[in-house]
């Protein structure tokens, strides 16, 4: 976005083609398995409605949410295909959900009890079953498994809903060898022949999430829930075969100030990096408000006049230094904080590897006053 016609003093630049071609590549790697776009979290800080429209166009049979409010969001936008949301609490509103033909999880016989309630007459709820295979997250324990089969069976008899699927979530995809994923599997499918013994009929099985969608051929089942692998991060740095997906977010601005330094000159709140010679310093105008994680110093890196130059000092509210090394690009010179790499600059793996934590916490906490702007061609 630009104001005045200049460009954007810090802005999110999301390649749409590069979500297509993510997508198109997923779908090709898990065939015959189906491809949910898991676009929750506004997109993994890309776009919720916009990541959805280009999955969708990009041929993903199903969308996948955490919220209720997330699943009317996207139908608001239009979108009309299968769409999974399973993160409901006690007292969230089903009717709405159910009405906008919204799939929705249970974990809980009540939870049935809420939903059968909130069904229209004469249109079963689409219900998801999620076992809980090892992660104690969400879900049903193993020893409670039968009962919530047994009672979603009754609801189905009385017409208030219909199990299209049992599900579950992995604790180790990014370690595909882990004996966790194994183990975990055979839980899966104990709890699917129970599931078909009380008299169940599923559509579908979803276990695997982006890691173990693209790394354990045999947990794919159906369906594959793919959220980090959409907008072209690794989801097991280092572990992941090259599949060719390209990332898609830039995080990219104008700097606000360069000025010269002496020697001994303290840099940011606190001093915690003083200048040990003469330098230059760009002031890049996003911090802690925009999402860029206060860890980020020392370690990171933004590309400046065709280097990457070393953070200095704290991150603040609104903005942060870099260290230009005697360079004196002009005030307004490009920044890129992180983009896909392909011109040298930090990519948000090396981010994440700088902060310490993984790629999926940089760009869905990335925001703050940035505006975001896409480009990039859709395939037809
Ligand atoms: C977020 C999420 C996913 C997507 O996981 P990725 O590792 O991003 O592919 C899949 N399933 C569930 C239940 C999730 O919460």
């Amino acid at each position: 976005m630009t104001s005045g016609g200049h460009p954007a003093r810090a802005e999110i630049v999301v390649d749409l083609e590069a979500i297509a071609h993510n997508v198109a590549t997923l779908r090709d790697v898990v065939a015959p398995a189906g491809l949910m776009a898991v676009v929750k979290a506004d997109g993994y800080g890309h776009g919720m409605v916009e990541v959805a429209r280009v999955a969708r166009a990009a041929g993903a049979e199903w969308l996948g949410v955490a919220t209720p409010e997330e699943a009317l969001a996207l139908r608001a936008s239009g979108d009309e295909g299968r769409l999974l949301c399973w993160l409901a609490a006690p007292g969230d509103a089903y009717g709405d959900v159910l009405a906008a033909d919204v799939d929705v999880a249970a974990y809980t016989p009540a939870q049935l009890d809420e939903i059968a309630a909130a069904a229209a007459a004469g249109v079963p709820a689409r219900v998801h079953l999620k076992i809980d295979t090892g992660l104690s997250r969400g879900g049903a324990t193993p020893g409670q498994w039968a009962d919530l089969c047994a009672h979603a069976r009754e609801l189905e008899e009385s017409g208030a809903v219909r199990v299209v699927a049992v599900w579950s979530h992995l604790v180790a995809s990014d370690e595909p060898e882990h004996p966790a994923n194994s183990e975990q599997a055979k839980v899966f499918d104990w709890a699917v022949a129970v599931a078909e013994e009380a008299g169940l009929h599923l559509e579908v099985r979803h276990l695997a999430n982006s890691a173990a969608a693209i790394m354990r051929p045999d947990l794919r089942h159906e369906l594959v829930r793919c959220g980090i692998a959409l907008y072209g991060l690794d989801p097991a740095p280092g572990v992941t075969p090259d599949i060719g997906l390209v990332p898609a977010m830039t995080v990219r601005g104008r700097l606000a100030l360069v000025k010269e330094v002496p020697a001994g000159a303290g840099v940011s709140y606190g001093h915690a990096w003083v200048a040990p010679a003469p330098t230059t310093l760009g002031l890049v105008p996003v911090g802690y408000a925009e999402g860029i994680p206060r860890a980020a110093s020392p370690g990171a890196e933004v590309w400046v006049a065709g280097a990457r130059r070393p953070v200095r000092g704290k991150v603040c509210m609104d903005q942060l230094v870099v260290d230009l090394g005697g360079d004196l690009p002009e005030p307004g010179s490009a920044f890129v904080l992180f983009g896909p790499g392909r011109d040298g600059e930090p990519t948000v793996q090396d981010w994440a590897e700088a902060v310490g934590t993984i790629n999926y916490e940089i760009v869905t906490r990335i925001g703050g006053r940035m505006p975001r702007r896409y480009v990039g061609e859709e395939r037809p």
